[in-house]
C-alpha cells in the first residue's frame, strides 16, 4: 500500500513541494477506471446542453484551515493536499467559469478539466489552499461576499462564537496575480428568495461593482448564498449582467431554466475522505444524495441567523 506524507507548511506562504506525477495505474486499488466525469447532475439533468460542453466537475469549497469549528464547511490542509495531489496524478488541470461556458475546454486520456471553487473568500483560502494550488499549477475561482472583505464572518451562524476572517481586497488580489477568477456570493450572504426585487438586485449588482472597481477585474459569475436561487433570483441575476450562477446540489424542478445559471457544484466537507473526494469527480448517486441532505441543512443556517438577528 502506498503512504502519501507531505510537508506541509502552507501557512508561512512557502511553496509545497508534492509529488510529482505517477502512472494512474499504480496509484490507487480501481482508481485507474476513473473516467472523466461530469458532475452527477450533468448526468441526470441535460436541460437540453450537449454533454461537452458541462461534463466538467465544479468542486465547491469553503474553508481549509486546521482551526475546529462545527459543522463540515473546513477542509483541513491535510485532506486538500491529499486532494489536490490526487487530482494532478489523475491529470486533471484546472479551468475557469468563464472557459467553461465558452467551450475552451481540453480533454483527452491525459487531460481532465476540471473547475475548483471557493465560496465566502475565507482567509484560510490564501494561507492554506492557495500555496498547494501554486505548487501545482492549478487555479480557482473565488466567490466574494462584498461587504465583508476583510471582516469576520458575521453572517454565518458561528456557533461557540468562533468566527473567522474573510480575505481583505489586498489578499484578494494576491489571487488575482496568480490568475484567480473572481465572482460573486453577493454583499451580504442572505437568501436571495427571501429579499424583495429591490434588495435582491442591490445585492446581486453592489457586488459585482464593487469587486470591479477595487480589483479592476471582470466580474461575470455569482454563487447563490446557502444555494439558494429560484427562477426570480435566476431572472435577477441576469438582468443584472451575470452570465452564470452556481449552485450545489440542484433541483430538477429547474430544468427549464438556464443551465448556465444553475451550475452544479460537488461541496467537499470535512467528512469526506479520498474515496468520497474521488466519488464526487464521477457521477456518483451517493455523492448526489450526501449533497442534497448537506444543502438542506443549510437552512438551519438561514433559520438561525433569522432568529439572532
Ligand atoms: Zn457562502
Amino acid at each position: 500500500m502506498m503512504v502519501y506524507r507531505y510537508p506541509f507548511n502552507g501557512s508561512n506562504g512557502q511553496l509545497i513541494s508534492l509529488r510529482p506525477r505517477r502512472d494512474p495505474g499504480t496509484m490507487i486499488a480501481g482508481i485507474s477506471e476513473l473516467a472523466i466525469v461530469p458532475c452527477p447532475e450533468h448526468r441526470f439533468d441535460f436541460g437540453g446542453v450537449k454533454d461537452s460542453m458541462v461534463n466538467v466537475p465544479i468542486l465547491a469549497y469553503h474553508k481549509v484551515s486546521q482551526r475546529f469549528e462545527w459543522g463540515i464547511n473546513t477542509v483541513s490542509p491535510r485532506s486538500f493536499q491529499l486532494q489536490m495531489q490526487f487530482l494532478v496524478n489523475h491529470h486533471f488541470y484546472t479551468i475557469s467559469l468563464e472557459q467553461y461556458l465558452e467551450g475552451i475546454v481540453e480533454r483527452t486520456a491525459t487531460r481532465r478539466p476540471i473547475i475548483i471553487t471557493f465560496d465566502d473568500a475565507d482567509e484560510s483560502v490564501l494561507f492554506n489552499a492557495f500555496p498547494v494550488m501554486q505548487a501545482v499549477g492549478f487555479r480557482a475561482t473565488l466567490f466574494i461576499v462584498s461587504g465583508y472583505v476583510g471582516e469576520y464572518n458575521l453572517w454565518d451562524a458561528n456557533l461557540g462564537g468562533i468566527y473567522s476572517r474573510h480575505l481583505s481586497w489586498d489578499q484578494i488580489e494576491r489571487l488575482v496575480q496568480a490568475g484567480w477568477e473572481l465572482g460573486s456570493h453577493t454583499v451580504t450572504h442572505r437568501d436571495l428568495r427571501t429579499l424583495s426585487d429591490r434588495e435582491m438586485e442591490s445585492e446581486l449588482r453592489a457586488s459585482r461593482d464593487m469587486i470591479q472597481a477595487k480589483l479592476n477585474k471582470d466580474v461575470q459569475f455569482l454563487s447563490y448564498p446557502f444555494n439558494r436561487f429560484d427562477r426570480r433570483v435566476i431572472a435577477g441575476a441576469q438582468q443584472a449582467g451575470y452570465r452564470g450562477g452556481c449552485g450545489l446540489w440542484v433541483s430538477r424542478r429547474y430544468i427549464h431554466l438556464p443551465w448556465q445559471f444553475r451550475l452544479p457544484r460537488s461541496g467537499v466537507y470535512s467528512i469526506d475522505g479520498l474515496a468520497g473526494f474521488k466519488r464526487k469527480l464521477t457521477a456518483s448517486r451517493t455523492e448526489l444524495l450526501k449533497q442534497r441532505i448537506i444543502s438542506m441543512a443549510s437552512q438551519g443556517t438561514i433559520w438561525y441567523k433569522r432568529l439572532h438577528r
